[in-house]
Parts: C-alpha cells; sequence; structure tokens
C-alpha cells in the first residue's frame, strides 16, 4: 500500500492522527517538555501540534456531516450541496499506476451529454485500488453493453466518494471498510467501453466533480493537500502550472425554435462575438433546436 504525502510533518501529523492511542503519548511528551525552560518552546510547538492532532481527530469523519443516508440504491442522489466543503486528500492512494488519459470530464456537444469520469487506460487485469479510507456503497453490475458494466461506488472518510467502472472483477462487497491502496477491483472492459479502460468519477453528496481537479494521473499525484469545493464557482485545471482556476459557473440557453444567434444573445444580455467564441461558432453555424448554448 502507497499512501504519498506532501511533507514529514504532516505525515507525522497523520499518522499520529490516525492511531488514538498514539495521541496519549504526545501528551506525556507535553508535559516533559514543561519541566525545563529552555524546552518552553517546544512546549508551545508540541502544544500546536496536539491541538491540531485532536482537531484532526475529531474531524476525522467529515463524511458523517456530508451524509444522512446509506444505500446502495443510486450512484448520484438528490442533496444539499455545502456551499464550500474541504476534501482534505493527504490520505490518498492513486487507483491504478497507469498514467495515460484516454477521455476527460465534461460535456459532450457531439454526444449531448455529460461525461461524467476520467477515463484512463488500463490492461484487463490491472489492479483498481481504493483511493482513501473508506466504506464500499455500491458494487453492482450495470449489464453487458450497458453504462459502467461492473462497478464499485466508496464512501470516503475525508467525504469524498470514488466510483470505478468497466471492471472485470471484484475484490469487495457492499458495506466493507477499505483502506487507501487496498486491491478493491481489477480493471476491465464490461458495460458499455470500447477497450479496456477505468472510468473513474468523483462525487460529493451525490454530485459529480471533475476528478481531474483533485488527481493527477500522468504525474501520479494529488493537485495538493486540499481540494476546495465551492458552489456555483466553476473549477478547471490548468495544464502547465497544474494549479485550479476558478471562474463563474458557465451557463447555457437552449435554443428554441425561430431563434437565431442574434436573438440569443439579446435574450441573454451578451453580443453575438461572445456567442462564437464561448461556442467555436462563426456566422455560417447553422443551429439546432434544443442545442445548448453556452453565453458565459
Ligand atoms: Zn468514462
Amino acid at each position: 500500500m502507497i499512501i504519498r504525502l506532501k511533507t514529514p510533518f504532516k505525515k507525522l501529523l497523520l499518522s499520529v492522527g490516525l492511531l488514538s492511542s498514539a495521541v496519549f503519548g504526545v501528551q506525556a511528551q507535553d508535559m516533559l517538555a514543561a519541566q525545563s525552560p529552555l524546552d518552553k518552546q517546544m512546549e508551545l510547538i508540541d502544544s500546536i501540534a496536539l491541538r491540531d492532532i485532536l482537531l484532526n481527530e475529531a474531524n476525522m469523519f467529515p463524511a458523517e456531516d456530508l451524509y444522512d443516508t446509506w444505500s446502495n440504491d443510486r450512484v448520484r442522489f438528490e442533496s444539499a450541496m455545502p456551499d464550500s466543503f474541504r476534501v482534505d486528500l493527504r490520505g490518498f492512494a492513486m487507483p491504478t499506476t497507469n498514467t495515460k488519459i484516454t477521455d476527460v470530464y465534461g460535456y459532450r456537444p457531439r454526444r449531448r451529454r455529460v461525461h461524467q469520469g476520467l477515463d484512463i487506460k488500463v490492461q484487463i487485469g490491472d489492479t483498481i485500488r481504493s483511493a482513501f479510507d473508506g466504506k464500499v456503497r455500491i458494487v453492482k453490475n450495470q449489464g453487458r453493453r450497458r453504462g459502467y458494466g461492473r462497478y464499485v461506488v466508496i464512501r470516503h472518510n475525508n467525504g469524498l466518494e470514488t466510483l470505478y467502472g468497466h471492471l472485470s472483477k471484484w475484490l469487495v462487497t457492499e458495506g466493507q471498510v477499505v483502506k487507501a491502496g487496498q486491491p478493491i477491483a481489477l480493471g476491465g472492459n464490461t458495460g458499455r467501453s470500447t477497450g479496456a479502460h477505468l472510468h473513474f468519477e468523483t462525487l460529493l453528496a451525490g454530485k459529480n466533480i471533475n476528478p481531474e481537479l483533485m488527481f493527477d494521473f500522468e504525474s501520479q499525484d494529488v493537485t495538493g493537500d486540499f481540494y476546495t469545493y465551492r458552489k456555483g464557482v466553476y473549477q478547471t485545471i490548468d495544464k502547465k502550472s497544474g494549479k485550479i482556476v476558478e471562474s463563474a459557473e458557465p451557463l447555457y440557453h437552449k435554443v428554441r425554435k425561430g431563434e437565431s444567434l442574434s436573438v440569443i444573445a439579446r435574450k441573454c444580455g451578451v453580443s453575438v462575438n461572445t456567442l462564437y467564441r464561448l461556442n467555436k461558432m462563426n456566422s455560417r453555424t447553422v443551429l439546432r433546436i434544443g442545442q445548448r448554448i453556452r453565453y458565459r
């Protein structure tokens, strides 16, 4: 099992924080440090460290604040999304050692649907691992040519849920507690899939989030120690710097009968040129009824 952490200090905090008995060990050290004036400074540092550890302990299961239901009914569900939520990524493990992204998250204009996850090239039989500590919520098969095929959903202690699709074999059962890096399945080509790959989703409170905001498969790392979700804020990852870029959430207009781009521009309060730019269109583009036009 490989759990990589950003700094040795955090590694210490996390390992101590995860073992309750070790907390008392630190407390004892704290009292010893208080005996010598020279160690006053150290005592203060230890107290801060101890406070952090205790806070960490109290906050070890943010998932409990986020979810009030537990069921294997559905992957996505209606829930009140928090205004913001910070996901602790420090205890991560990469779900696969493969690095090749074959399809990204987002809206597919040609197929008129949203690709809810990230596709990573894997071979049939490759080990797929749990991204964090957690509990298996769903182990299901959507059918031979349908959807995810064999898939697994895990609810993690940090509040995030992850989904692994097109698997050839399951190694866990519903309700099972898993550790970060624990093998949960073998990669495959089941469901609606052409060629073996892992379909990987990250969800918060029943809603999808772009996995690339948290996981960088190419460098086999997370994007930072924490990822902060913010309601109504559109986040993309800058490929060059690896940093998250935030902008206002994009807005769309659905084309109705008789509407031209200039009519839509007027209705949405933007210029026709803005619509050209956002939708990669020009004056010769023919609109379809029901088509989504981005205007912000
Ligand atoms: Zn996919």
